[in-house]
């Protein structure tokens, strides 16, 4: 049996953080889907369609990343595509602490469905896409927290 990991996010854009993060994981796992979740309650900075493109251009030399996107429940999604363990970064102590709900209550509904937790580089750790889009709508160059090649605008 292949072991196939789903990385959740909403890349929203996508940063060194979340590349980092995969690139890490990537020995782990025969197979891993980066799923972008789609919230209908919630607003993206950039459409679905372009936070696709960014992570097809970031992850195009490797052969075991596929991107997908998913609505609803990611333990759901997991189990439609057989995947048996969900990747999150983790920065600092705050998202821990809600990690470790999340990752409790998904093990709850699916316990054949294990939460794998990277510890963020030091150098990375503060980059957070929420930062990021700040920058954008105030006009500052966010070049240096996004991967080679994303041109934001
Ligand atoms: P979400 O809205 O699901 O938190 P994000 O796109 O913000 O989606 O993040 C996706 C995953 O990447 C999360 O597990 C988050 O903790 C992780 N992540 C985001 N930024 C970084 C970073 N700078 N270093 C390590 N992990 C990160």
């Amino acid at each position: 049996m292949s072991n196939i990991a789903v990385f959740p996010g909403s890349f929203d854009p996508v940063t060194l953080g979340h590349e980092d993060i995969l690139r890490r994981a990537l020995p782990l796992f025969d197979e891993i889907i980066v799923a972008i979740g789609e919230n209908s309650t919630k607003q993206y900075m950039f459409s679905l369609e372009q936070r696709k493109q960014w992570l097809i251009a970031v992850f195009s030399g490797e052969a075991k990343v596929k991107v997908e996107s998913y609505e609803g429940l990611t333990i759901n999604f997991c189990q439609k595509v057989g995947a048996r363990y969900i990747i999150r970064g983790l920065r600092s102590a705050a998202d821990f602490e809600f990690e470790q709900n999340i990752a409790q209550m998904n093990r709850d509904m699916a316990r054949d469905i294990e939460t794998i937790f990277i510890p963020a580089s030091p150098k990375h750790s503060a980059i957070n896409s929420t930062i990021v889009r700040d920058i954008i709508r105030n006009g500052g160059d966010a070049s240096a927290f996004v991967p080679a090649g994303i041109e934001l605008k």
